[in-house]
């Protein structure tokens, strides 16, 4: 088992997107805004998860950039003792105005979805004709340091097969490293077509046009992504295969909800009700020892034992 030094925060349910393959019906059935933390008990959260061996936070949603003043929040978190990396999950569209802002509040550096290079097909897995500010948030994230940029995008066989060439092409251009994740089926999108590509498949097609991968050790990359090169390419191809593998003891994760739960498994039913302690006047003490409690049983929770597929990816922050 891992050591798990990493923690991600889902500081929205909210998001400007409608993905297909995680909030299609956009913020139908999300929480009232006094469900979510507040940036002060987010503030206070991760700094008590800091005194208990976390390292790195990740800021997700929703869409965190939709938080007009989420750079207040990056600049109280840059400044927890302990905290060694602070970065950012973004669909990009709000990226190119605040990037700037982001960097100088103490963000180290952000993953941006894109699903498509494709305008149409872009709008079409993503409900907005967005493209150009996403590409945009893009280079001025390489433009001003957030760097190492990552792209994440989620491969369905209907929408985006189509895409995959071109998305691993960006890796021979930009200084970025392209990660294909496998689509995971949750409440929100069950009844839909299930457009599940195995990450085998998509290498398939990589190889087919760019010659065999080269293994790539990608440094301090942690986390679940798997990381190759194409022939002549600066950037690195990742596979996020977590349908057709299972990386659980190699997960260094816990994640704090939008609504103040800690989740030691994206998979698990099981949650550890930290809004409930903050907002019932409980002391740091007794919050460190949730904290410590749901690091001491993760362990228990593996994709394989969990069931749970009825979730919102928006609210957990994927
Ligand atoms: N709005 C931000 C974004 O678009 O990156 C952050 C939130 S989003 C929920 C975080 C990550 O979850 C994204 O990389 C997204 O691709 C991934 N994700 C969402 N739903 C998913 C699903 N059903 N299967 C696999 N990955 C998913």
């Amino acid at each position: 088992m891992n050591n798990v030094d990493y923690l991600r925060v889902s500081v929205t349910d909210r998001c400007n997107l409608r993905c297909i393959y995680c909030n299609p019906l956009g913020d139908r059935g999300l929480r009232d805004r006094e469900g979510i933390l507040d940036f002060d008990e987010i503030h206070r959260v991760v700094r008590l998860c800091a005194e208990c061996g976390i390292r790195k936070v990740r800021l997700t949603g929703g869409e965190p950039l939709m938080c007009g003043n989420i750079a207040d929040l990056i600049r109280k978190l840059a400044a927890v003792a302990g905290i060694e990396d602070l970065s950012l999950t973004t669909n990009g569209v709000l990226l190119g105005s605040m990037a700037a802002d982001l960097k100088a509040a103490g963000l180290k550096r952000v993953n941006i979805s894109l699903d498509a290079v494709d305008r149409q097909c872009y709008q079409q897995m993503t409900g907005l004709d967005s493209l150009p500010q996403v590409l945009d948030g893009l280079h001025k994230a390489i433009e001003i340091g957030l760097t190492p940029v990552r792209l994440n995008c989620v491969v369905m066989r209907e929408h985006n097969l189509s895409q995959v060439t071109a998305l691993a092409e960006m890796t021979r251009h930009l200084p970025v490293s392209v990660r294909f994740i496998e689509y995971c089926p949750t409440s929100r999108v069950t009844g839909r077509a299930d457009g599940y590509v195995p990450n085998a498949e998509v290498r398939q097609i990589i190889e087919s046009q760019f010659g065999p991968l080269s293994d790539v050790v990608v440094p301090n990359a942690g986390g679940p992504a798997v990381y190759f090169k194409a022939q002549g390419a600066g950037g690195a191809i990742g596979f996020i295969s977590g349908r057709s593998s299972v990386f659980c003891h190699d997960c260094s994760r816990l994640r704090l909800t939008s609504d103040g739960k800690i989740k030691p498994c994206l998979h698990a039913d099981r949650h550890y009700d930290v809004r409930g302690l903050l907002r019932g006047g409980a002391g740091d003490e007794a919050i460190r020892d949730l904290i410590r409690r749901s690091l001491r049983e993760k362990g228990r929770y593996t994709r394989v034992t969990s069931t749970a597929e009825d979730f919102l990816m928006q609210s957990i922050g994927g």
